[in-house]
C-alpha cells in the first residue's frame, strides 16, 4: 500500500470512528448537525474540494460532484448520518481502486524490471562501473554471473545460460557462447561475458520496450473511449433527471418536497458511474499485462480490442513462418570454383541483415569487408554491390533479368540465390529453410479461434512457398511478389473482410515494414533485437513463436468478455435500484451499497484480466 493509500485507510477509520460515536452519544443541548459535520469533514473534505475546483474549471459533472450534491443535500434534509455514511462507502470504494490499479501496475512494472542500473566498461585497462547511457558503442562490456544484460552486443569471450523470460516468457534458459548475439534485459545465469556493444543505450532494446510498454496506455480501445464519453453526457442527465424527481412529483401531486428531495438524492448516490469508469480501463490494462507475461508485447487497448476479431491473417514466409536460416544444399557454378561463388555471394551480402545474407554468411565463415563497395539492397530482388572493382549482383531471377544475365532455373527444391558478375551469370546457390517447430500448429489454433482465411505472402519462388503453405495447412498463397506488391495483395485483401472482421499481417519486420502498418493490426516478430520490427508494428512477438498469435487472440477475446460483463452487470444492477428508488422502494443505504458494491466486484472481476493461463 502507497503512502496516500495509508493515508486515506486512517481517514477512513478515524471517520467511521467518529460517525459511531456521533451516532452514540446522548445529544442535548448541541445541534446534531455540528457533530455529524465532524466525521463527514474528515472523510470527505478532498471530494467537496474536487468538486468545487471543478465547478470553477468549468468540468462540472463528475463523481465529485454527484457525491458532493447527494451529501450536501442529504445534510440540508436532516439525513445526518446517511450523509457521512454515503461519503465514507464512496472513499472506501476509491482507495479499493486505487489499490486494484496499483497492483496492476506493480505486476507489469515487475515484468518489465529489465531497465539494467549499471554497465560494467572497460576502459584503459580496468573496469568501470557506469550509466548504460554513457556506453559507446563498440566499447567492450563486462557482465557477471546473476547481472542485467546492459546493452545489445555479440559475446567476444566466454559463454553462459541466459534468463530471457522478462522479455520472451519463455522460462528455459537460453545457452550463448563466442560469436552470439545477446539483448539487453536478459539476465546472465552462469558464466562471466565479455560483450562488445552494439547499439546504443536508447537504440537497445530494453530502451525499445520500456518505451513502447509506457506508451501503450495512451492508445485507448473503442470500448474505453465509449465509457468516457458516456460518462460525460450520462452524468448531467442524470442530475437533471433528480431534479426533475425533487420537484415535479411534489407539485403535481401535491406532496411535501422532503420525501421526493430524499429519492433524488438516492437515485443520485446510485447513478455515479465510477464502476464504469474504473473497471473498463483497468480490465484492458490488465489484459496487457497479461499478454506481456507471455512475451506478447501490445502497443494499446484498441489493437488488444481488434484482435479479437481478426478474420483475415496474412503471413510472411522467410522469418515468420520459417525459422530463417537458411542451409546450402547446392552450389551450382556456371565458371569458377564453387568455393568461390559462395565467397562472392557472402562478400556482396556483408552489410546486409536479411536472413539470406546471415545465412550465407555463416555458411560461408569469415569474410574481408575491405573488399565490398557500393552496396545497394534492393528490396524483393537482392544485392548488388562491387567487389574487387566488378560488378556483383546476388539475389533472385527478377535481379538477374535487372542485369541482362542469362540465367537459368534451377531442378532443385528450394530458395536459389543466382549470381552475376558484370551481367554475366555466375552460377546459384540453392539454399533452404524449414518452418518453425510450432507454425502448423499456430494456423491450425487460428481456424480454431475463428479465423476465417490464412494467407501466406512470399518474395521467394512459386515452389518453394506452395510447398511451404501446403505443409503448413495455408488457405491462399501469393509468390515471387516485391514488397509493394504485398501492400496491392493486403488492400485487395482487405476488401474480403466483413464490416467489423479485422485483417491482421504477420511479418518479421524485414521488407514488410508497410504491410505492417498497413493492416489493421500488424504483428511482427521481434526477434530479439530488430528494430524496424518493433517500430512498425502493433504487437510484438518478443520470441518469433507465431502460436503466440492464437494466445493473444485468447487473451483478447477473455478480455473482451470482462469488460462486456462488468458493463452489463453494472449497468443492469444501477437501473434495478434507480427504478427502485425513484419508487421509493430503496433507502439511502441500499444506494451506497449498491454503488460501492458493485464497484468493487466489477474491480475484481477486471483485475482477473492480468492472469493468464501460458
Ligand atoms: P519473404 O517475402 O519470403 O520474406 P523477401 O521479400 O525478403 O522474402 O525476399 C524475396 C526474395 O528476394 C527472396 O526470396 C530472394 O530471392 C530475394 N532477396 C531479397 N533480399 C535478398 C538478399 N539480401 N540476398 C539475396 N536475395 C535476396
Ligand atoms: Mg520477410
Amino acid at each position: 500500500m502507497s503512502k496516500k493509500q495509508k493515508k486515506m485507510l486512517w481517514r477512513i477509520l478515524a471517520g467511521t470512528a467518529l460517525l459511531v460515536t456521533a451516532s452514540l452519544l446522548p445529544l442535548e443541548g448541541i445541534p446534531k448537525l455540528l457533530v455529524f459535520l465532524v466525521p463527514y469533514a474528515v472523510v470527505g473534505w478532498d471530494v467537496i474540494f474536487s468538486a468545487v475546483r471543478n465547478i470553477k474549471n468549468g468540468q462540472i459533472f463528475d463523481e465529485n460532484f454527484l457525491m458532493a450534491l447527494a451529501t450536501v443535500g442529504a445534510f440540508c434534509i436532516a439525513e445526518y448520518p446517511e450523509a457521512v455514511f454515503v461519503m465514507l462507502f464512496y472513499q472506501v470504494g476509491e482507495l479499493f481502486q486505487s489499490y486494484a490499479v496499483g497492483r496492476s501496475r506493480q505486476s507489469i512494472a515487475a515484468l518489465m524490471d529489465i531497465r539494467p542500473d549499471y554497465a560494467n566498461v572497460e576502459r584503459d585497462g580496468s573496469l568501470v562501473q557506469i550509466d548504460p547511457d554513457e556506453v559507446a558503442i563498440d566499447e567492450i562490456i563486462v557482465v557477471k554471473p546473476g547481472e542485467k544484460i546492459p546493452l545489445d552486443g555479440i559475446i567476444i569471450e566466454g559463454s553462459s545460460s541466459l534468463n530471457t523470460v522478462a522479455l520472451t516468457g519463455e522460462a528455459l534458459p537460453q545457452d550463448v557462447t563466442v560469436g552470439n548475439s545477446v539483448t539487453s534485459g536478459c539476465v546472465n545465469i552462469n558464466g562471466l561475458l565479455r560483450v562488445q556493444v552494439k547499439s546504443a543505450f536508447g537504440d537497445s532494446t530494453v530502451s525499445k520496450i520500456l518505451d513502447l510498454v509506457e506508451n501503450a496506455s495512451s492508445k485507448k480501445a473503442k470500448t474505453e473511449n465509449f465509457i468516457t464519453r458516456f460518462a460525460q453526457y450520462y452524468t448531467p442527465c442524470v442530475v437533471i433527471a433528480a431534479l426533475m424527481l425533487a420537484v415535479v412529483p411534489p407539485l403535481v401531486l401535491d406532496q411535501g418536497f422532503s420525501q421526493w428531495i430524499n429519492r433524488a438524492l438516492i437515485f443520485l448516490v446510485i447513478s455515479c458511474p465510477c464502476a464504469l469508469v474504473i473497471s473498463v480501463p483497468l480490465s484492458f490494462f490488465g489484459g496487457i499485462g497479461g499478454a506481456s507475461k507471455c512475451g506478447i508485447l501490445v502497443k494499446g487497448s484498441n489493437y488488444l480490442e481488434a484482435l479479437a476479431k481478426a478474420e483475415i491473417v496474412v503471413f510472411d514466409k522467410t522469418g515468420t513462418l520459417t525459422k530463417g536460416s537458411f542451409n546450402v544444399t547446392a552450389l551450382h557454378s556456371a565458371n569458377m570454383d564453387e568455393k568461390q561463388l559462395l565467397e562472392l555471394a557472402a562478400t556482396a551480402e556483408s552489410y546486409s541483415d536479411h536472413p539470406i545474407s546471415l545465412s550465407l554468411k555463416a555458411a560461408h565463415g569469415a569474410i574481408d569487408k575491405s573488399r565490398v563497395s557500393n552496396v545497394e539492397e534492393i528490396s524483393g530482388y537482392g544485392i548488388m554491390a562491387d567487389i574487387d572493382g566488378k560488378k556483383v549482383a546476388v539475389g533472385n531471377g527478377k535481379l538477374m533479368d535487372k542485369v541482362g544475365a542469362s540465367w537459368h532455373e534451377c531442378h532443385k527444391q528450394g530458395t536459389v540465390i543466382h549470381v552475376a558478375i558484370n551481367g554475366v551469370y555466375a552460377g546459384h546457390i540453392v539454399i533452404s529453410d524449414e518452418p518453425k517447430p510450432d507454425a502448423a500448429a499456430a494456423i491450425a489454433a487460428l481456424k480454431k479461434l475463428g479465423v476465417r482465411k490464412t494467407v501466406m505472402l512470399t518474395g521467394d519462388r512459386k515452389a518453394v512457398g506452395e510447398h511451404t503453405a501446403a505443409q503448413l495447412g495455408i488457405d491462399e498463397v501469393y509468390t515471387e511478389l516485391l514488397p509493394a506488391d504485398k501492400v496491392n495483395m493486403v488492400e485487395k485483401l482487405m476488401q474480403q473482410k466483413s464490416v467489423k472482421g479485422k485483417l491482421v499481417f504477420v511479418g518479421d519486420g524485414i521488407n514488410d515494414a508497410p504491410v505492417l502498418s498497413r493492416a489493421d493490426i500488424g504483428i511482427a516478430m521481434g526477434g530479439l533485437g530488430s528494430d524496424a520490427a518493433i517500430e512498425a508494428a502493433d504487437i510484438v512477438l518478443m520470441d518469433d513463436k507465431p502460436s503466440k498469435i492464437a494466445t493473444a487472440m485468447g487473451i483478447s477475446s477473455r478480455t473482451l468478455s470482462i469488460v462486456t460483463q462488468n458493463i452489463v452487470f453494472a449497468l443492469g444492477v444501477k437501473l434495478l435500484v434507480l427504478i427502485l428508488g425513484a419508487l421509493g422502494m430503496a433507502s439511502m443505504w441500499a444506494a451506497v451499497f449498491a454503488d460501492v458494491g458493485v464497484s468493487v466486484i466489477a474491480i475484481l472481476n477486471a483485475t482477473r484480466a492480468l492472469s493468464v493461463k501460458k
